[in-house]
């Protein structure tokens, strides 16, 4: 049995998988698995409802336990535990409960991106076993807003009270804390490594209180620090060994960690190419333009330290207008990054620090301007010299404020003078630069200098704009010659500024193809898709809920193929009532304006639970009660949902759905209750009922299921898991599980021709996004494709490409082959000649 539970993303911001975190100990998951977010605001809130079971002694990371049990880890920025709580505030206390979207922690946004590593925020399921991703939102550098659903979680019950403990014999050791900033989730992942490692159960006793390893949050929350006297308790065969790891891991003062390990491995620079890191991904060719912006020319001596004094303060307090102005102008049309970075230039401007440094030169007798210059030079060398390239990164704020004050008093630099197309090398950039060069509309950008995580790189990202950064000091060689067009792959970190004529011909027609392509998918979204062959297909969307099903009209859907209803029971202590479902379907029918609604009915069951519905533990979960076999059980949830259901207006363009059905009785028995709630409730018609096709058995009595059935829609994503006898979420068979696979397509086969002349079939698995796989699906003779609300233009557009009558006549003999991979490549050859052709 296992709960659902949603993780919402705690703070406006752009997703960051785990696995390119600059830090190891997350990217590798030594913690545990999950998501990480870069900030874009100042405060961090409760990603789900639950309990605090761990408060950072330095404010930087909460533990939250979900009423489940799984412990969820809130890690604000990386290696932060060194700021010792310096620009963080914690808003709630070990025990208390809090709800979503309650605020955990406050931060100075400017302040830890100058002190600290990186901002980016991780959130770590930190139990090691008893649940699993079910499913996760966005790719990388995708922007969410607080709240939006990041991962939600499957997690099995004994997550809750965990494998029962040895009892046997224990060895002990005691050990002196030697680690510079305590026992915090680093260490504290280590010592559960360990123990994990030498299938030992390992305690950690400080005083009275005592921490099982199993648990971080427990371990963190003895506040261990430097020189702190501990015993370890092992159990088990290998108790000895896993004493002596744990003291040298404790007893060790975590050198290396301190800065953490940034460097992800680069591309292989090929001959007459550079490697750099993809700080906003992309393709771009255009010729290559190096921009190296001069500071303004200021005099070098002053007129009198009091006259070049007041000259200094009076620039400063001018500049501070003009930031703040810019933060007023950013923040009315919603730039929040670019309000951020006017934010960070402001904390730097009020650094007494800088201007004392200044005011020392104008003692020396410089002017005003080129004080400033001097002490700003200084501080930026003191930050490269850290060798953390977050800080150096932050170089780049601080030469904009150098420039941007040194303006009062000497002549202004010249704009950018960038033609529009080109691809602007330059050693670094600052935001300001960036923000100004991209609206000349280059076509990329390659940095010498630079990191992923800079202000720089976030605002590449938002304005879409290929970017590779660290491309190295030599970069300049690049600029050295005249060019006609080099290339920038921002997807494999690659910069070619002399490529071949052929290289460059290929490249080009790529770029060019991928932009018409996006352009002319968009144009042509809200017509009707008909192949070449004149088959009409309708192409609808797959929603969680009304929000997406507005979307999804947006992007020219025909209709809603499947709203996954399940996504309204989640996260919560009780169903939805009747009123709230009804609201949220209207919402739904509305936002597609007569264009029909496919409402499925709850799929939940024996492996995917809700806390407040205790259903037996099924030994086999995915072939347990799930699906339309939870009415017999549950028959007043399904009441509920029918009668909400039959609420809405215009019932026409409601069609309900019933997932997992294994045969035509199944159907019968939810036609009959419906019928009988219609007439209850004195309405004249039913909405159309459709069954999904999930389960061989469907598939290969289509036919009896399709006399019952208004419509079918098959579900390639389970059906492919139960013909193959392969676990969908399960990664080692994840190549395997091809939905091309022979067996997989003759039972797709199989509901077509049983539904033939009888009822329409539908897919709304992830199939009907594939563009390969689509194209074998229509030849089949599918009616209609559900796909993700951002994929209809480009499925509609590969519909107007296909001649499925063609594809249809060869499909016959690929049915008989070995395997999907055989398929794939006869279905890729012969798509490839049919482009040709
Ligand atoms: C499917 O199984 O293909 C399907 C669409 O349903 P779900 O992915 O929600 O199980
Ligand atoms: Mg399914």
């Amino acid at each position: 049995m296992v709960t659902l539970v949603a993780i919402t993303a705690p703070v406006d911001g752009v997703i960051v998988p785990l696995g390119e975190v600059p830090d190891p100990v997350f990217a590798e998951a030594t913690l545990g698995d999950g998501v990480a977010i870069d900030p874009l605001g100042d405060t961090l809130c409760t990603p789900f409802d639950g309990e605090v079971v761990q408060c950072a002694r330095s404010a930087h990371a909460v533990t939250i336990r979900h009423a489940c049990g799984v412990e969820l880890l809130v890690h604000l920025g990386l290696d932060t535990v060194h700021l010792e709580g310096a620009g963080i505030e914690m808003l709630v206390a070990v025990g208390q409960r809090v709800h979503e979207g309650e605020p955990l922690l406050r931060f100075e946004p400017d302040r830890l991106a100058r002190e600290a590593m990186s901002l980016i925020t991780p959130l770590i399921v930190v139990e090691p076993g008893g649940w699993r991703i079910d499913s996760r939102r966005g790719d990388r550098g995708e922007r969410v807003r607080r709240g939006d659903t990041l991962l939600i979680l499957e997690v099995a019950a004994q997550a809750a009270t965990g494998p029962s403990r040895d009892t046997g014999p224990a060895r002990e050791r005691d050990v002196t804390l030697a680690l510079e900033s305590g026992l915090h989730a680093r260490p504290a992942a280590r010592l559960r490594a360990i123990a994990a490692e030498h299938a030992v159960e390992l305690d950690v006793l400080a005083g009275e209180r005592s921490a099982d390893t199993r648990s971080l949050s427990s371990l963190m929350n003895l506040g261990l620090v430097n020189g702190d006297r501990v015993r370890l308790i092992a159990r088990g065969e290998n108790a000895e060994a896993a004493l002596v790891a744990a003291g040298q891991l404790l007893e060790s003062p975590e050198g290396g960690s301190h800065g953490g390990d940034v460097s992800r491995p680069l591309a292989q620079a090929g001959a007459g190419q550079w490697a750099g890191r993809v700080a906003s991904p992309g393709l771009a060719v255009g010729p290559v333009v190096r921009y190296a912006p001069p500071l303004p020319e200021v005099p070098a001596d002053g007129a009198g330290a009091a006259a070049e004094t007041a000259a200094l303060r009076d620039a400063l307090a001018a500049v501070r207008v003009d930031l703040e102005d810019g933060m007023t102008r950013a923040e009315r049309e919603r730039h929040s990054s670019e309000a951020e970075i006017l934010t960070a230039h402001l904390a730097w401007l009020d650094d007494p620090a800088l201007a004392e440094a200044a005011e020392r030169y104008i003692a020396a007798g410089r002017s005003a301007g080129q004080a400033w210059r001097e002490a700003l030079d200084d501080e930026a060398e003191r930050l490269r010299a850290t060798g953390n390239e977050l800080l150096a990164g932050r170089v780049n704020d601080l030469r904009d404020l150098q420039r941007r004050v040194m303006a009062c008093f000497g002549t202004p630099p010249v704009g950018p003078d960038i033609p529009e197309g080109a691809i602007v090398l330059a050693d670094d950039l600052t935001p300001s630069q960036l923000i100004a060069l991209a609206a000349a509309r280059p076509a990329g950008l390659c940095l010498a200098a630079g990191g992923t995580t800079s202000h720089v790189a976030i605002l590449a990202r938002a304005r879409n704009l290929p970017c590779l950064v660290a491309l190295g000091p030599t970069l300049h060689e690049a600029a050295g010659e005249p060019v006609e067009a080099a290339i920038l792959d921002a997807e494999h970190g690659l910069f070619e500024p002399r490529p071949s004529r052929e290289r460059l011909t290929a490249v080009r027609e790529r770029v060019e193809a991928r932009r018409r392509r996006q352009e002319s998918e968009r144009e042509t979204a809200h017509a009707r898709a008909v192949t070449r062959d004149g088959r009409s297909i309708e192409v609808c969307a797959n929603v969680a809920g009304a929000e997406e099903a507005e979307l999804a009209a947006g992007e020219g859907a025909d209709g809603i193929g499947l709203l996954r209803s399940e996504f309204l029971f989640l996260e919560r202590d009780s169903a939805p009532d009747e009123e709230e479902q009804r609201r949220e379907y209207q919402a739904a029918l509305d936002a597609l304006n007569g264009k029909p609604v496919i409402v499925r009915t709850l799929d939940i069951g024996a492996d995917k639970q809700l806390p407040y519905l205790s259903l037996p533990a099924a030994p086999n979960p995915a072939l347990g009660v799930r699906g339309i076999r939870l009415w017999r059980s549950q028959p007043e949830l399904l009441d509920t949902q029918l009668r909400a259901l039959v609420g809405v207006e215009p019932l026409d363009a409601l069609r309900i759905m019933l997932p997992m059905v294994s045969d035509a009785d199944e159907v019968r028995a939810v036609r009959r209750r419906l019928n009988e709630l219609a007439s209850e409730l004195g309405l004249s018609a039913t909405p159309s009922l459709g069954v999904m096709v999930e389960v061989p058995s469907a598939a290969l009595c289509a036919a009896s299921l399709a006399a019952e059935a208004d419509f079918l829609s098959i579900g390639t994503n389970d059906l492919t898991q139960y013909t193959l006898a392969m676990d969908r979420e399960d990664p080692d068979l994840a190549e395997q599980l091809d939905v091309l696979h022979p067996a997989v397509l003759r039972l797709i086969q199989a509901t077509v021709k049983g539904a033939a002349g009888r009822c329409p079939v539908g897919v709304c698995g992830a199939a009907a996004s594939d563009p390969l796989a689509l194209t074998v699906l229509v030849a089949l003779g599918i009616d209609e494709l559900s796909v993700e609300p951002a994929r209809v233009p480009a499925v509609k557009a590969a519909l107007r490409e296909l001649d499925a009558g063609a594809l249809a006549e060869v499909l016959p003999d690929w049915l008989a082959l070995d395997d999907g991979g055989a398929v794939r490549e006869r279905l890729t050859a012969w798509l490839e000649a049919r482009a040709a052709a």
